[in-house]
């Protein structure tokens, strides 16, 4: 089967290693996605970045030049909120951020981050502020209180300006080990959650219809393909390609500012 982007309407994306790295875009980054954009393309962003809210990207894109108005945008802290609202969890524990926060808080949900006996789910996310006092009360309200237990995604280390530093996966995994219970949930890439969350809010009830467009084969690619979507690979970011046998994207390209070869 020939990959052909004029068959599709929906072009959703990575944002870190395919719009962006770090805090500077990515050569011609921005100039394709205007190109899209006037083409006619409906533009989707999905990233495992819970750290900001919806609103943070949004500001994000903006400060480096993109023009986002038209953009949606759905992070791993937005789709968890929708997960525990979706399965009846409004009091939650809370291992995270300020913009994990603000999303939880925007779907109408209770945060705390102590211990209380209420507490119905905890939902940890990147927290660079962790302690041992945090893990012990998630641990209680998991085993105790039989909460549920959501990570917003696996990512295990992130690049950071100078090195490599734990990512949100890195507290999952100790809050796993300590419950000796794997997390109900982890919304973020590979599972196609936010993929399919980031349709539903686009209006696109075709995944056919969709390409998703990423820098990483163990995330971006497998959970396009888990979305039954088309994928492009692009090699501006994190690169896995040693798993490039066994996780096939549709199309590589060097870069996103390519896919002008596309069209
Ligand atoms: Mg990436």
């Amino acid at each position: 089967m020939t990959f052909n982007i004029q068959d599709k309407t929906h072009i959703l994306m990575d944002c870190d290693g395919v719009v962006w790295k770090g805090n500077k875009p990515i050569p011609g980054s921005k100039e394709a996605l205007e190109n899209l954009e006037a083409l006619g393309y409906q533009l989707g962003f999905v990233t495992n970045n819970s750290s900001l809210s919806r609103q943070g990207f949004i500001d994000k894109f903006i400060s480096l030049g993109f023009e986002s108005e038209k953009y949606v945008i759905v992070n791993s802290g937005y789709g968890a909120a929708i997960y525990l609202r979706e399965n009846m969890l409004s009091k939650i524990f809370m291992i995270g951020e300020k913009g994990l926060r603000h999303e939880l808080i925007h779907q109408g949900l209770s945060v705390e981050e102590l211990y209380q006996p209420d507490l119905q789910a905890v939902c940890i996310g990147w927290d660079r502020k962790l302690t041992w006092t945090k893990l012990a009360d998630a641990m209680w309200v998991i085993l105790n209180n039989e909460g549920g237990f959501v990570g917003t995604n696996p990512d295990n280390s992130f690049p950071s300006a100078d090195r490599l530093v734990p990512g949100a996966g890195a507290g999952i995994a100790a809050l796993a080990n300590a419950c000796g219970k794997d997390p109900d949930i982890i919304i973020g890439k590979p599972n196609p959650y936010l993929l399919n969350l980031c349709l539903k809010k686009m209006g696109c009830t075709d995944s056919t219809k969709a390409v998703f467009i990423g820098d990483r084969l163990s995330t971006d690619i497998k959970a396009g393909i888990d979305a039954e979507m088309d994928t492009i690979l692009v090699q501006t970011g994190i690169s896995d390609f040693h798993l490039k046998k066994t996780i096939l994207p549709t199309y590589t390209l060097e870069s996103l500012a390519q896919i002008d070869q596309l069209i």
